[in-house]
């Protein structure tokens, strides 16, 4: 998830994922046909601010396009050395290092062989510094036919704002199709929130087999699952735990 020290919107308990469930289910978002928007020929670019974001933005997704035969490459913006800054536990160096492996194992849980991840290794929790650094290398790699996925430019963490925010820009100036998942947004606005712009929501239902290899993906990030020191909790808590199990996924179009 990256730094630690988080910003304003991202503070204390998450909104409760039980009543975003029964929201959703009442809401009926409008769904995404995975045939309609990611051909099986296309490469899925995803835009990851840290090591996980590119689970819990996307996972089912991603295990979806590999089990039709896609290509699938992994824009890993920083290694989430921040995440553990303020547990005696972890230096930023070894932690980056366990990041990077956890990033991988969960790659091969979604069924890539050989996971394709190109590390720009930015520096975590300040891609805003480095906005103009991060358009400039998608610019040079996105391609027209591919289809790209980010964080939500709204979502709250500064890390994934940029990202977002230059992985439209990229997106729009190459001519690739992009959609936005939000990850953090789940935990501050609440159902109906006026913040959140609900009507270009789409849901993306994922099949059973998507679903688990999804969570077995998401279980190789250790470091972010468990308690940061004896008395600091986990980086992901229970709630977004929770979120990673639903079957559909979401995204802004
Ligand atoms: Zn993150």
């Amino acid at each position: 998830m990256g730094a630690v020290d988080l910003p304003a919107l991202i503070h204390g308990e998450a909104t409760c994922e039980l009543s975003w469930r029964r929201w959703l289910a009442e809401t009926r978002c409008h769904e995404l046909s995975v045939q309609d928007w990611l051909p099986a020929r296309a490469r899925l670019v995803i835009v990851a601010p840290h090591p996980d974001d590119e689970i819990l933005a996307c996972g089912g997704l991603i295990a979806t396009h590999v089990t039709q035969g896609g290509r699938v490459l992994i824009v890993a913006v920083t290694d989430g050395e921040a995440s553990h800054n303020d547990s005696p536990s972890f230096n930023r160096e070894d932690l980056a290092y366990i990041r990077r492996h956890e990033r991988w194992l969960g790659l091969r849980h979604l069924g890539l062989s050989q996971p394709m991840v190109l590390a720009l290794a930015l520096e975590d929790g300040n891609v805003q510094q480095q906005g103009s650094v991060l358009l400039q290398r998608l610019m040079s790699l996105l391609q027209p036919d591919d289809v790209v996925v980010s964080t939500w430019e709204n979502d709250g963490h500064p890390d994934h704002d940029t990202t977002g925010q230059m992985t439209r820009r990229a997106s729009a100036a190459i001519g690739c199709a992009c959609l936005a998942a939000p990850v953090w947004m789940w935990h501050w606005a609440t159902p109906g929130d006026a913040r959140v712009p609900w009507p270009r929501l789409r849901g993306l239902p994922l099949s059973a087999a998507a679903g688990l290899h999804k969570q077995a993906a998401l279980a190789a990030h250790r470091s972010q699952l468990n308690p940061r020191s004896a008395d600091l909790g986990a980086v992901l808590g229970p709630a977004i735990v929770q979120r990673a199990a639903w079957r559909t996924e979401y995204y802004f179009i």
